[in-house]
């Protein structure tokens, strides 16, 4: 549910978000919960939200396109494009959230200080308290928070970016692991945070390792050149035929010279043997080009959850490239660099 709009930026909130909400305030109606509490939440929600906002405008003065901004029950969410490589954009997108969270503070601390009287006044000591906390927290230098992209983007002024992020992962994993271990004597919601930082760093190194690895790598290398076709006209039980013989999962579906469709064993396996192919298939064909980059093509499977597309060039089909084409290059590939 889109709410409003900061600075170009659609803020949306997700109905498990706002579930909580009424939840909350319900509670507090009822006599439950102290009005103080549901008013701190909400200002935890409104400080991340001040927060991922500054990322995204940073982010969005570097050209990087930005979704919206998401609110769950568990925090916010900037959904943003792939921010670029260039380690001085990263730094200042990531050193934004922080440092808006610590200007907060200081704004707050003055008033506070002066004994200035005034309406809000009641709730700007949490109002502190919750920027400060949002800003230590995220500055933590691991992956996934802030702190961890911060210090990749330092590290990768002086090294690769692999490399930078390697050492940033690695530490980003002992500092998960020190809180864990901490955790098992004192609390043991630390060992949760450290398993999420762990797997954060992780994830983020493999995610590097694999654009890095196959920066420059087109789909015209990689896919299988003149794939088996169906056509529209054919029945499902003469497909079938055709998929037993070839043994593939997917297959593009031509009209002539035409891309009509894609078509998979799945689509196929619960209709009738006389239904026509063009009836089953998926005609909103979504395309890899000969030329693009193997990573956008990755990223494209993942958007739209699918193993295989179909590969145009010059308006032509030209093969096909599937998951099993990029994993297997992968796999070579990284057999190289070891
Ligand atoms: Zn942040």
């Amino acid at each position: 549910m889109k709410i409003f709009r900061v600075l170009g930026i659609p803020v949306e909130l997700d109905i498990s978000f706002l579930i909580l909400m009424v939840f909350i305030y319900l509670l507090t109606y009822l006599g439950f919960l102290s009005l103080n509490l549901a008013v701190l939440i909400t200002l935890v929600f409104v400080v991340v939200v001040i927060h991922e906002l500054a990322h995204s405008y940073v982010a969005l003065r570097f050209g990087v396109k930005i979704r919206s901004i998401l609110l769950l029950p568990i925090g916010g969410v900037s959904r943003m494009e792939e921010i670029p490589k260039v380690p001085r954009q990263e730094f200042l997108i990531s050193i934004a959230g922080p440092l808006t969270n610590i200007i907060m503070a200081m704004l707050t601390a003055v008033p506070l200080m002066l004994n200035l009287p005034g309406p809000f006044r009641p709730f700007f000591g949490d109002f502190l308290a919750v920027n400060l906390v949002l800003a230590l927290f995220n500055l933590i230098p691991a992956f996934p928070m802030d702190g961890g992209r911060i210090l990749r983007a330092i590290l990768a002024e002086r090294v690769s970016y692999l490399r930078a992020t390697r050492i940033a992962a690695n530490l980003g994993k002992t500092i998960a692991a020190m809180m864990a271990v901490t955790g098992l004597f004192y609390n043991l919601f630390l060992i949760l945070i450290g398993l999420f930082i762990y797997i954060g760093a992780e994830q983020e190194y493999q995610s590097t390792l694999i654009s890095s690895l196959l920066e420059g790598v087109t789909v015209g290398d990689v896919m299988t050149p003149d794939p088996v076709t169906l056509r529209p006209d054919m029945t499902v039980g003469e497909a079938l035929d055709v998929m037993f013989r070839k043994k593939h999962m997917g297959y593009p579906v031509t009209d002539g010279d035409e891309l009509a469709g894609i078509v998979t064993f799945h689509d196929i396996s619960e209709a009738a043997r006389d239904v026509m192919v063009g009836d089953v298939m998926t005609a909103e064909v979504v395309t890899a080009a000969e030329d693009e980059e193997l990573t956008s093509v990755l990223e494209k499977m993942n958007r739209h959850q699918l193993g295989r597309l179909p590969v145009m060039g010059d308006g032509k089909l030209k093969g096909i490239i599937s998951r099993t084409d990029i994993i297997r290059t992968l796999n070579l590939m990284r057999k190289g660099i070891e």
